[in-house]
């Protein structure tokens, strides 16, 4: 089968044709149909990941259909259409694991970091970890729903958003945009926080309320004279823009961290403690968000812009994206 392999930190990504592989206990062959193309494979490819196993296939936004499943494995069955996400499996005993939070699991693997993933013709995952779609959902579309819109729907949970909340996003890329939407569709009043006026009629377009440039007025000002935030989701690859925000949540509000940059997060405590204000981040999510997330997707008919590309255009895109040439979100898709 057809493949791209990272094969060590700072090596350009290699096309290669690998053996088929064959379904273990507990394993599903799927044929894959879709593998988004995320900036954490950019992180793999820069050495980032220092747990990383390389050689390795990366790719973890992945869509495929079952056609063949290992020893053991009742479900999901040949023909059916699955998703498989950044979390590749988890230990299965620990607490995290027993309560649903796999997510959380001290020996969790990451797919295509530890484990071949989806810049392949086929890929091995685990039964209990991969997730079906639900009937009509695009494959293509909705691959980068395994990652982004994971991880933006499951942060706008873990942080409480009701259709009484406000929530401000932070930055408008793959999981800002798809937060706006999710907020929005919730019931809750969105704003947008951008860097320039750039992105206020994609904001507005999406649904927000308010739109915000941080070139222009100060973030917690504009948020607090909207009435306040009680969920600041932070979708900026910068820790700073996230921080700027604190004036402008609501008592009880949440500063929640989706994307982050190398630099601390430094908060002026007196107002948090008056307020009760929390600070939490989160990361993607164990199998049962994704099937809500997926669901609710449907429900909403709320997929990502995506650009098609072959897997031999997937090199070119990732250099594009490492020297900030790139725009939209690229899927590779398999015929
Ligand atoms: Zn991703
Ligand atoms: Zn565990």
């Amino acid at each position: 089968m057809r493949a791209a392999v990272a094969t060590g930190a700072n090596l350009p990504l290699t096309l290669d044709d690998l053996d088929l592989p064959h379904p273990a206990a507990g394993e599903v062959l799927v044929k894959v149909t879709a593998c988004g193309v995320c900036y954490s494979d950019l992180s793999l490819l820069r050495g980032h990941y220092p747990f990383a196993r390389f050689p390795v296939v990366p790719g973890h936004e992945i869509t495929g259909v079952v056609t063949a499943v290992g020893e053991g494995v009742t479900f999901p069955e040949v023909g059916t259409a699955v998703g498989g996400q950044f979390l590749y499996d988890s230990c299965g005993h620990c607490d995290y694991c027993v309560r649903g939070d796999q997510i959380l699991c001290p020996r969790k693997r990451v797919t295509g970091v530890v484990a071949d993933g989806g810049y392949a013709e086929y890929v091995l995952l685990k039964a209990g970890f991969v997730t079906p779609l639900p009937d009509g959902l695009d494959p293509v579309a909705a691959a980068p729903l395994m990652c982004a819109g994971l991880t933006a729907f499951n942060g706008l949970r873990q942080a409480g958003t009701t259709a009484n909340s406000r929530v401000a996003v932070v930055g408008l890329g793959g999981v800002g945009a798809l937060a706006v939407r999710y907020a929005v569709a919730m019931g809750a009043s969105v704003a947008v926080i951008g860097r320039s006026r750039r992105g206020e009629d994609q904001a507005k377009a999406l649904g927000a309320d308010l739109f915000v440039a941080t070139a222009d007025s100060d973030p917690a000002d504009a948020l607090k004279a909207w009435g306040g935030a009680d969920v600041v989701l932070n979708a900026a690859p910068s820790t700073e823009a996230a921080a700027a925000t604190l004036g402008g949540i609501a008592p009880d509000g949440t500063l929640l961290l989706l994307g982050y940059g190398p630099e601390p997060l430094t908060l002026p405590t007196q107002p948090m403690i008056l307020n009760r204000l929390h600070v939490a981040a989160s990361p993607s999510g164990s199998p049962h968000d994704l099937r809500d997330a997926l669901a609710f997707s449907a429900a909403h008919d709320i997929l990502p812009e995506v650009t098609p590309i072959t897997l031999d255009q997937a090199p070119g895109v990732l250099d594009a994206m490492a020297d900030g040439s790139a725009h939209g979100r690229s899927v590779i898709t398999f015929a």
